[in-house]
């Protein structure tokens, strides 16, 4: 095969198991053949579409084997994917197609509507096609089954090498505008190498596929990887506790990835104690720092969970918590998997000491190529051949990395250095503590001091006092936020991180507000 990259994996699996699960999905099952097929049959379609080699193709929809599908025929012909964001609204979304030049768009049943609002004579994209009949609108949609069942399922042998470009993936915004990182067929191969040996995926591996594909964690935490490995992607739609939970028992998951916020979630559902989690070896839990109570939780149910940290620029596995040391080392996000570096780094570029913290740099083929349209951003994050992630992290006497916070969110509060993540982590151990974000605001005296805001059990009082005097049991009085407030909910990203620009945006004026009152 002249195609070395992620496009040619299904043809290379299905000359060793073509009989195997590949994908599950609402009740219907697809082998690793019937995959392969699908995946030749979309390739044929985009291309009687025009799509040609180094094409940006887009795929914009919840969670479908079509996200798949589209990924690897545009592989198959040295195409570029380009996931957005499925929650998007029509000017965000035209943002990243702008940005990215697609020009073909793959919406979801619920974007038929969003389609017709950005469907402009003579804009860069040139056809809409719909996964599944819109719910609304989208009728000048192509139907996409159509297209496949007319379309050549010849395999094709277009050239492709690992450092062409398979996606634009963007980043989740957590902190600003999202960022196009580019991840070469290489960075994609050496992830899911990684994240195999990492996480330790059989032949006959059933991974959930419950975080939104769009996103690096849920594409390429389990799914590919496991895709790669021969075993069964089982698709969700979308989370929702409850029925991830029912998922799990009755498809007898092995493995998934999540972030926090999800994981704790579905330990909250009162299903979480009766269900059949026997088939559960491992959950992959990363995006965010794993709560001490969830882990503990889910340890309680007998299901292991094995700390990860990545980021969509490293696509996205850098490190993992071997599922030996989940007790152990509880906290640390792990060792570098096989073929990353990691290291801290202080400001002066020397590598920090043992338990010393600094800025978190990772190296390896794993890591984007940079972000698309972009070399000034590109500049300023990799250096050296190293990708700089923005984080505060350590490494211990043992080489286990830690992960205290981003950058941008410490507080530095009268010259002491305050890690919200560690502060949010005490939080949520307060009984009735349900959601918590720690933030910094402006203050006269201190230059910055905490402000937290909680969700909390409909039963609990919101007594603030009583929240901070729980917190100086368990923290250095100086990381105890001195300003306490309540919400209904937490705004988060797709992901289901807590969006801080957002709130910080929200409470600083309240903040301001209160100050003049003073
Ligand atoms: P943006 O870059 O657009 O602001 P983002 O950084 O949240 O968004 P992602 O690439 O999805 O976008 O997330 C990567 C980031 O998530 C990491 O840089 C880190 O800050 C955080 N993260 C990932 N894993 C962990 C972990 N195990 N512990 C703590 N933080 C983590
Ligand atoms: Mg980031």
């Amino acid at each position: 095969m002249r195609n070395a990259g992620l496009g040619s994996w299904p043809e290379r699996r299905l000359r060793i198991s073509p009989d195997r699960d590949a994908i599950w999905f609402e009740g219907t099952t697809t082998s690793h053949a019937g995959f392969s097929e699908r995946v030749r049959r979309t390739a044929g379609a985009l291309a009687g579409l025009g799509v040609r080699a180094g094409d940006r193709v887009a795929w914009w929809s919840g969670n479908h084997p079509a996200a798949l599908e589209t990924l690897y025929a545009c592989g198959q012909l040295g195409a570029v994917w380009v996931p957005v964001n499925a929650r998007l609204t029509a000017p965000e979304a035209e943002y990243v197609l702008g940005h990215s030049g697609a020009t073909i768009v793959i919406h979801g049943r619920d974007h038929g509507e969003l389609a017709d609002a950005l469907r402009t004579p003579g804009a860069g994209v040139r056809s809409w096609i719909a996964v599944e009949p819109p719910t609304a609108g989208g009728a000048d949609s192509l139907p996409y089954e159509e297209l496949l069942a007319g379309s050549d399922p010849e395999p094709r042998d277009v050239p492709v090498g690992l450092d062409d470009p398979c996606l634009i993936m963007y980043t989740s915004g957590t902190t600003g505008r999202p960022k196009g990182a580019v991840l070469t067929h290489g960075n994609m191969t050496w992830n899911a190498t990684n994240q195999m040996l990492g996480f330790d995926f059989g032949p006959t591996e059933r991974t959930l596929a419950v975080a939104p594909l769009f996103h690096i964690g849920g594409l390429n935490g389990t799914v590919n990887p496991t895709l790669l490995r021969g075993g069964c992607a089982v698709v969700v739609r979308r989370f929702d506790p409850a029925g991830t939970l029912a998922v799990i028992e009755e498809q007898g998951i092995h493995s998934f990835f999540a972030v926090p916020t999800m994981l704790d979630a579905m330990a909250r559902e009162p299903d979480f104690r009766t269900r059949d989690l026997s088939e559960l070896r491992t959950i992959g839990a990363a995006g965010a720092p794993l709560p001490l109570p969830t882990l503990r939780t889910w340890l309680d149910r007998g299901v292991t969970m094995q700390q990860a940290y990545g980021m969509t620029e490293a696509a996205p596995g850098c490190t993992v918590l071997d599922s030996a040391d989940a007790v152990r080392k509880v906290g640390s996000a792990g060792k570098p998997v096989f073929f990353t570096d990691v290291r801290v780094l202080r400001p002066d570029g020397t590598v920090a000491g043992v338990d010393e913290i600094g800025e978190v740099v990772v190296q390896g083929l794993n890591v984007m190529a940079g972000y698309w349209n972009d070399p000034e951003r590109t500049a300023e994050v990799l250096i050296d051949g190293w990708y700089h992630t923005g984080d505060a992290g350590s490494v211990d006497d043992e080489g286990f990395l830690y992960i205290r916070d981003r950058y941008k969110d410490m507080i530095i509060s009268g010259g002491e250095n305050i890690y919200p993540a560690e502060v949010e982590s005490a939080l949520l151990e307060l009984p009735g503590v349900r959601e918590a974000a720690v933030i910094g605001v402006p203050d006269e005296k201190w230059g910055e001091v905490g402000l937290a805001i909680l969700v909390v059990e409909p039963a609990t009082r919101r007594d603030a006092d009583a929240i901070r005097h729980a917190l100086r049991e368990r923290l250095a009085g100086f990381k105890v936020p001195r300003l306490v407030r309540f919400a209904d909910e937490l705004p988060k990203t797709a992901t289901g991180k807590i969006r801080k620009p957002d709130l910080r945006e929200h409470y600083l004026r309240e903040h301001y507000l209160d100050t003049e009152e003073e």
